[in-house]
């Protein structure tokens, strides 16, 4: 159905890898990618099995070779790390192969445990587009566990950190299975928009999380390394949804573990409010990028380093095209005026927070978001911020 954006067009019943899953419903999809329930008939449970599409199997910034040496990497390292449970274990993976405009391409598909919910679905249905701030201090604490593995350990940065990656954990799978054969399954077909872009449709029924027991039992795990790099060498292209984006990377400065902790901050601050911290426009005379690098300075209070506008004379990465040279160093090109906008007065307008809480939470979300990457807390010291202490 999905044919000239390279999905595989698998079918309810189909048997795949050698016969051995049955495909029973779609669980969900992305940018690469269709996920289905199926049935692993050899180990008698079911699994999610990820599709990539033929696109995303070619063409794959890393390849695929090195995809695989990742996920390895995640599952063998060191399973007693407390961050371990909290990420998406691979049980098998092989290659398919589909029809792509007559010829035959590839798609490789992964097989892991079937989570629940996303946290960006429950936080779209919740009251106000936003989660208790108890429940967001829990997800936080095991998001920020799996990333003290993947950055420490396994020394990989995800470089897609968003709560659509964050999946609920399902207390009792079978019957969380059993509930999602009788509901609803999302459209077997993305909703494509007029630019040919494919989008997330919302009018179906997505697998519900029901927090049957308080809010801070709520167990997650991080999906989707598809775009996974080693930590190092430092990598220099564009990652992150521009809204989630660190300033290096639109820089088109090295980055490297420092990129998920901004964009942490920023889900944080997202699941906290209901509404984007960065929700960068373009106007006339500047464009999106120049709005975020606007908003970045006027929310942190800081100022760039000279290594990250290219006044330290290595002019490295894109930062010609943002910053002045000669007698305005170091001055954005195209905005030059800013209010003083601090996050915590940003965060007092969504929510009612004031006194020692609108404190902590403010320098927690400073912490994630200082402008120069090596400023920015690691997980692990994160993990031990006062905001996150109580529950
Ligand atoms: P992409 O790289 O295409 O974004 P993801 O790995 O994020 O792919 O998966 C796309 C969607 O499929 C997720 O947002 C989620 O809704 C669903 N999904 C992915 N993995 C699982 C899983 N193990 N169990 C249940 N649903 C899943
Ligand atoms: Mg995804």
């Amino acid at each position: 159905a999905n044919e000239g954006y390279g999905y595989y067009a698998a079918r309810v019943g189909e048997h795949l890898g050698d016969g051995r899953y049955n495909i029973v419903r779609k669980l969900g999809w992305g940018r690469d990618s269709n996920v289905w329930l199926a049935r692993d008939l050899v180990e008698k449970r079911y699994v999610a099995l990820k599709i990539l599409s033929a696109h995303a199997t070619k063409t794959h910034h890393i390849s695929l070779e090195l995809e695989l040496k990742l996920l390895h990497r995640l599952k063998n390292t060191n399973p007693a790390h407390p961050g371990y449970k909290h990420i998406l274990s691979i049980l098998d993976h092989f290659s398919i192969t589909g029809k792509e405009a007559g010829e035959d391409v590839s798609h490789l598909c992964l097989v892991s445990e079937v989570l629940g919910e996303g946290v960006g679905s429950i936080r779209r249905r919740s009251e106000g587009l936003m989660l208790p701030q108890g429940m967001v201090k829990t997800i936080l604490r095991q998001v920020l566990q799996a990333l003290d593995y993947v950055h420490r350990e396994c020394r990989i940065v995800h470089t897609d950190i968003k709560p659509d990656n964050m999946l609920t954990i399902p207390q009792d799978l079978d019957s969380f299975v059993e509930h999602s054969l009788t509901t609803e399954p999302p459209s077997s077909r993305p909703v494509i928009d007029s630019l040919g872009r494919k989008i997330q449709q919302h009018t179906s029924q997505p697998l519900k999380y029901s927090p049957s027991s308080p809010s801070s039992s709520i167990q997650i795990k991080l999906i989707d390394f598809g775009h996974s790099c080693p930590s190092e060498p430092h990598s220099t292209h564009t990652v992150q949804p521009l809204e989630l984006r660190a300033p290096e990377v639109i820089l088109g400065l090295p980055w490297s573990t420092p990129v998920d902790i901004w964009s942490l901050g920023c889900c944080t601050f997202e699941l906290l409010t209901g509404a984007w911290l960065f929700n960068p426009q373009a106007e006339k005379g500047w464009t999106t990028e120049d709005d975020a690098l606007a908003k970045m300075i006027e929310y942190t209070g800081e100022s760039f380093p000279d290594e990250m506008t290219g006044e330290d004379g290595r002019s490295t990465g894109r930062t010609k095209q943002y910053f002045e040279r000669d007698i305005f160093l170091g001055r954005l090109r195209r905005i030059t005026e800013f209010d003083s906008l601090p996050v915590e007065e940003i965060l007092q307008k969504y929510i009612p927070i004031k006194g020692q809480e609108l404190y902590e939470c403010g320098s927690f979300l400073r912490e994630m978001l200082h402008l120069r990457p090596a400023d920015r807390s690691d997980a692990s010291t994160l993990l031990r911020h006062k905001w996150l202490e109580d529950y």
